[in-house]
């Protein structure tokens, strides 16, 4: 190469490095939402978004030092990026929704299911009925926009437990000041499916349609529920919030969170639902279990290993 050549080539490759690189940073994320097959039925997992939670602070049962190792032994800090699951079972015949997302309660990184909802291809009128772990705004949340249904034709189920309580007048009204947000939050996410007669409670163990039975798990509210999928001899165990935080509470199955209504009960459902889970090797899923927050868990020492799914692609 001549010296001009050379010297035009070097201002060149100058020029390209400072302009930076082709393409800006995306600083975004894949669409939220994962499926997978469970014998003849297809669970479509769909991301309401993450939030940062205190778990060191709000975690309970443990020493702050020793939730700080745990999470730090899986590389976490606290604030801990907590992911907000939702779970879309096609059971052939219906579209059953497990849980909301945080709709507009739980500021803007959560909020997310109906963008994420139809990047997997569902309309919100597709979804036929929507069963409810608990009242809690991170699973409710997502019902309404601005008061009004996001999901017009859905029918939408909960424990009766967990009606009698957070949609009860009297409740609200005894309510202490930091409960009452929680409190009006369901009261509202509600209010257009009570109006129109599409909200349904159910009592107990209950095949809700078939494929998809509740099963009573109360404890981190009065009336939380636990979903069980199956098919062809598969099961897939949905939590709801039996549990939060993977790195410290399956190892440690006994601690417990701030927002327990009865942590006692809370503990006790969780102890039984990792027992249970362990022997039959069924799936489980929870909302909070990083995203996809689907898996299978090991009895191992006095604690759990969890084995998130692995990745299946697209057949
Ligand atoms: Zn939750």
């Amino acid at each position: 190469m001549s010296p001009l050549r050379s010297l035009l080539a070097l201002i060149a490759f100058a020029f390209a490095t400072s302009a930076g690189a082709a393409a800006p940073m995306a600083k975004s994320q894949a669409p939220g939402f994962y499926r997978m097959m469970l014998g003849d039925i297809e669970v479509t997992v769909v991301s309401d978004g993450t939030v940062d939670l205190p778990m060191a602070e709000i975690l309970k049962g443990l020493p702050r030092a020793n939730i700080d190792k745990l999470l730090a032994r899986s590389f976490l800090a606290t604030p801990t990026e907590t992911s907000v699951n939702v779970f879309v079972v096609n059971t052939g015949s219906k579209i059953v929704m497990i849980d909301t997302g945080a709709g507009a309660f739980f500021g803007p990184t959560l909020g997310r299911l109906i963008p994420n909802l139809k990047a997997a291809g569902y309309t919100p009128d597709q979804v036929d009925e929507i069963y409810i772990t608990h009242m809690h705004g991170d699973h409710i949340g997502g019902l309404v926009a601005d008061g009004k249904a996001n999901f017009p034709k859905a029918i939408v189920r909960a424990d009766q437990h967990d009606a009698d309580f957070w949609l009860s007048p009297a409740t609200l009204e005894k309510a202490s000041k930091d409960e009452k947000g929680f409190v009006q939050a369901a009261q509202a996410a509600f209010k257009p499916y009570v109006d129109s007669g599409r909200f349904k409670p159910f009592e107990g163990d209950v095949e809700l349609v078939p494929g998809v039975r509740a099963h009573a798990s109360h404890g981190h509210t009065p009336g939380h529920a636990t979903y069980i999928v199956e098919s062809k001899g598969q099961r897939l165990v949905l939590w709801g919030d039996l549990m939060h935080v993977a790195a410290v509470q399956f190892p440690n199955p006994e601690v417990t969170i701030q927002f327990d209504s009865d942590s006692k009960a809370a503990k006790d459902q969780r102890l039984k639902a990792f027992r249970e889970a362990a022997k039959q090797s069924d799936w489980v899923g929870a909302a909070h279990l990083p995203f996809p927050g689907i898996g299978h868990i090991r009895a191992e020492g006095r604690g759990y290993t969890y084995f998130p799914a692995n990745y299946a692609g697209p057949r």
